[in-house]
């Protein structure tokens, strides 16, 4: 067991840490985490394991399962709270190869729409960029959501925009024993901000459609829908976007703000005066802080309006009991 500079003792083993190593991945031990997060809080990763391309992103995860070690994957950080006290395990992100994307072109000769090959590590403002290039329309449905493919298709990601799985034709998953396989849009069982992803299975590529409707109307609606984000949401400080779901038929923010909870304060979290359903890390936030804030508005959006409020961003890492 490595004693590391936080003086917590890793609970993986050396060989695993070695033969991680091997695959020629890059391994940082005792990883922080925070500066890898949108609410910039949260304590490290036992290992942060960077894979460069698919091989060696199926020998690590095989790796990782022959020593029964809990493997966690990182996409940007925008819907994830991190514990203070870190990730247990393995933290893997998906970096080099798998952040391209190639062009496969029309699915059939003459057919107006093309497919879009993408590493699940790709950020979807990166992609937006590109399409933006070759003015690849339509997929409007990424537009605002700063997280990466993977993260994307994990969560179903959407907005007023459409949703990932308008675009989405099929995924390469790498099953926790390492093996690679390709699911269909129509087995991915794809709803409002849920995929039914096989336990543990890492998106690793994803293919996407464009080019079903003309550019210059993707793009003046894309603009249009950014500019009415930009007025609405509090984009310039560390949140994680919406932090709740819509209830069925209503809004979360609306149900938040009606319990007369913006501008609500628990250390350094606070909920936002200018959209309720963000809770901001107002500079000197802990996870507990956010995590604390977050139990505090369901309690009194349930006293006030009888609606529990489930949340929609992701609590991961070493809580304690
Ligand atoms: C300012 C702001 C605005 C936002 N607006 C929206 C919005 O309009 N609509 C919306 O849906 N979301 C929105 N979000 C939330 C967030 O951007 C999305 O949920 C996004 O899809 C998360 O992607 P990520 O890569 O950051 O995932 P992370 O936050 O890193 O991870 C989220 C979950 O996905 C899993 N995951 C990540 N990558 C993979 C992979 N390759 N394989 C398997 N699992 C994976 C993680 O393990 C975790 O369980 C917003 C966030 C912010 C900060």
């Amino acid at each position: 067991m490595a004693r590391l500079r936080s003086e917590v003792t890793v609970s993986l083993p050396p060989d695993l840490i070695r033969a991680l190593h091997d695959t020629g991945a890059h391994v940082e031990v005792d990883a922080p985490l925070a500066k890898r997060v949108w609410w910039r809080v949260g304590g490290p990763a036992d290992a942060l394991v960077e894979v460069q391309e698919l091989g060696q992103l199926c020998a690590v995860r095989a790796l990782a399962h022959a020593a029964d070690a809990p493997v966690f994957v990182l996409g940007n950080g925008s819907n994830l709270l991190v514990a203070d006290a870190g990730i247990r395990g393995i933290v893997v992100r998906l970096e080099g190869a798998l952040t391209h994307s190639v062009d496969e072109g029309p699915r059939a000769p003459g057919e107006p729409a093309g497919v879009l090959r993408c590493g699940a590590g790709l950020k979807n403002n990166v992609l937006l960029g590109r399409a933006a290039k070759h003015r690849w329309a339509g997929l409007d449905p990424l537009a605002g959501i700063p997280g990466t493919i993977g993260g994307a298709v994990r969560m179903n990601a959407g907005s007023a925009m459409g949703e990932i799985k308008d675009i989405l034709i099929d995924v390469e998953l790498v099953l926790p024993d390492g093996r690679l396989v390709r699911l269909g849009l129509d087995e991915l069982g794809m709803r409002y901000r849920h995929c039914d992803l096989p336990p543990n299975a890492i998106v690793a590529t994803a293919r996407l459609r464009y080019g079903a409707v003309p550019w210059e109307e993707s793009e003046a609606r894309v603009r249009a829908f950014l500019d009415k984000r930009k007025a609405t949401q509090p984009l310039d400080q560390p949140s994680c976007g919406s932090t709740f779901r819509n209830p069925p038929g209503d809004a979360a923010g609306r149900l938040i703000e009606a319990a007369g909870l913006k501008g609500a304060r628990i250390g350094g979290a606070e909920v936002s005066t200018k959209h309720a359903n963000f809770l901001l890390n107002t500079g000197d936030a802990t996870a507990a802080d956010i995590r604390a804030l977050i139990h505090h508005v369901m309690a009194r959006v349930e006293a006030h309006a009888g609606v529990r409020l489930v949340p929609e961003v992701e609590i991961a890492g070493d809580w304690g009991a």
